[in-house]
């Protein structure tokens, strides 16, 4: 079987996840398009997927028969809505990052999700996917270097453009790393702060860049996360913890070391498509596949509210300036099996 696969948002990684289901992944066939701007929809039809209907509406995509899964890939601020409609057309929906701009609205969602009985909801947190963290997270497990006592972490963007909003650092980008670190060890956020470093005068007048993210686990665990997205030089993802018993890594991607001119140099990648692009397509061939079952896999809406959660606190330590407490709701059941 073939599932049907129709794309709300047809943007970067609307494209992106488009091109990778038409030409990269098997077992999916994009059906039907929607974007609040239409020629993006048609421009993506045009080039990835000719047979694919253009929707007027992201409602209308959702209703449609040959739609038997949705893939939600639009503006932040608009996942819930159409995540929401999704789960009332009782139809798997992945949703890119973040599940939704705030934690009331992803409580709306599992709230949806529960009632329909079954699981519907997978959240492109692709980092899950990746090699490395995966085999991090295997060195962890083990017990290789003991009991994680901190972790240093680091996103380095090359440079962003003028609608990236100082709040974004957080809501866009530590978002990840957010869902990552709880993932990686197991544990919950107790709280947040947020401090910034003198500015970089790469930065755009409106935008307070370096950040740098401190959060506490229930563990009692301290990570650290600079956040730096006009750092020139590459698009950079670190993350080294350390335990008890020693040290583990996030490896970089593999280069090809390069030695002329009294000179050793590695290529350093400059885009999140090509640095995490095995892990994106491993994630969305997981959500063909699961989908294809009924129900998807990966990143449930719990781990959408845990981040988010998380990011409400961060949005508010950046600007108290002080130590923000970050309170859940008990996981439901539901979320457990
Ligand atoms: P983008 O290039 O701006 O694309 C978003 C698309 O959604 C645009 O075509 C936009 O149209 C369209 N859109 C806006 N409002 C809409 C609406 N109400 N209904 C339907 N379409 C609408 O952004 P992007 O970089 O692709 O990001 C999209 C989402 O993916 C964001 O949530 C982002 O955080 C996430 N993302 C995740 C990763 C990852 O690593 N997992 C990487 C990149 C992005 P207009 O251009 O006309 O506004």
């Amino acid at each position: 079987m073939t599932l049907g696969i129709g794309v709300i948002g047809t943007g970067a990684i609307g494209q992106d996840h488009i091109r990778r289901v038409s030409r990269a992944l098997s077992g999916g066939r994009i059906v039907a398009l929607n974007d609040i701007n239409a020629d993006n929809a048609r421009r993506a039809a045009q080039e990835w997927a000719p047979d694919a209907v253009i929707c007027d509406t992201a409602r209308d995509l959702v209703a449609r028969p040959d739609v038997q899964a949705v893939m939600v890939t639009s503006w932040g601020g608009t996942h819930a809505e159409y995540v929401l409609d999704a789960i009332a057309a009782g139809k798997p929906v992945f949703c890119e990052k973040p599940l939704a701009t705030n934690a009331a609205d992803c409580l709306r969602i599992m709230e949806a999700e529960m009632a329909r009985g079954r699981r519907l909801v997978q959240v492109g947190f692709n980092r899950r996917y990746d090699s490395g963290y995966l085999d991090l997270k295997a060195i962890l497990d083990n017990g290789t270097i003991g009991d994680v006592l901190m972790v240093h972490a680091m996103h380095r963007n090359q440079r962003v453009g003028p609608n990236y909003k100082t709040e974004m650092a957080i809501t866009d980008t530590l978002v990840h790393e957010l869902d990552v670190h709880r993932w990686l060890l197991d544990d919950e956020y107790v709280s947040a702060q947020v401090i910034f470093p003198r500015r970089t005068s790469k930065a755009l007048p409106h935008m307070r860049d370096p950040q740098i993210a401190l959060l506490e686990t229930k563990r009692g665990i301290r990570i650290d996360v600079e956040i730096f997205v006009n750092c020139q030089y590459g698009y950079d993802i670190q993350c080294a913890v350390v335990g008890e018993l020693g040290q583990a890594n996030l490896p970089d991607p593999p280069a090809v070391p390069v030695k002329t001119g009294e000179t050793l140099s590695r290529h350093i990648m400059n885009d999140w498509k090509y640095r995490f692009i095995d892990a994106y397509d491993a994630e969305i061939q997981d959500f063909i596949d699961r989908a294809s079952t009924g129900s998807p896999g990966g990143p449930d809406s719990w781990a959408g509210y845990a981040a988010s959660v998380a990011a409400d606190a961060c949005v508010r330590a950046q600007e108290s300036g002080r130590i923000e407490p970050i309170e859940m709701i008990a996981k439901p059941a539901f979320y457990s099996r």
